[in-house]
């Protein structure tokens, strides 16, 4: 995976400048989707002294009155407390399966199995759905697992935010500012 870290020789437009949002404990409040908020919101929440500026971009935006350099990493004034469990979602739960089918391993044409099919009884809950491309999901049709000698790699279970924090720290974005990347910690290499 390619990570460009833009460094600041070149100016970008201030619709390219969105701010990385960190927790007041200098974490970011989100990896994935990475929490990173407009220029206009972060300069409004600055106004609003609900954020503190941590890093600037070299781009500034002007009024008659007034120039501000947009900030490119914001921290929070007040403590958010993560929720301890996130939503059972299914992005949530390709992200808990790190985006591989729990049957093959292949990362493409996902879609959602029931390991114990809903015509079995099987509920639609964090410890009986997970990640399955669409051939596996097809090939295992409504069967039990032991009858279709199908299992999944993980027993599927309820993440922590915690969890799914680790998880997508696996997927940094295309784009990171290098103002963020003190606050930040990828499992991938970076390149220089
Ligand atoms: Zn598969």
């Amino acid at each position: 995976m390619n990570v460009h870290v833009q460094n600041a020789t070149k100016l970008a437009s201030p619709e390219a400048c969105p701010a990385l949002v960190l927790n007041a404990d200098y974490r970011p409040l989100s990896y994935f989707p990475l929490s990173l908020w407009s220029w206009q919101d972060a300069i409004k929440a600055v106004f609003l002294d609900r954020v503190n500026i941590v890093s600037e971009y070299e781009q500034a935006v002007h009024s008659p009155s007034f120039e501000m350099r947009l900030p490119s990493v914001v921290s929070l004034k007040s403590y958010i407390k993560p929720a301890l469990y996130p939503a059972f979602t299914r992005f949530n739960v390709f992200l808990r399966d790190r985006f591989e089918c729990q049957y093959c391993g292949v990362s493409h044409d996902l879609t959602f199995d029931h390991v114990i099919p809903r015509s079995r009884g099987g509920q639609t809950t964090w410890e009986n759905v997970v990640a399955a491309c669409s051939p596996c999901n097809l090939k295992k049709g409504g069967r039990m697992p032991a009858h279709a000698e199908m299992f999944p790699s993980q027993r599927p279970y309820r993440p922590t935010v915690h969890d799914l924090h680790r998880n997508g720290r696996a997927f940094p974005p295309n784009y990171l500012h290098e103002s963020w990347m003190d606050y930040l910690y990828w499992d991938t290499e970076l390149e220089p």
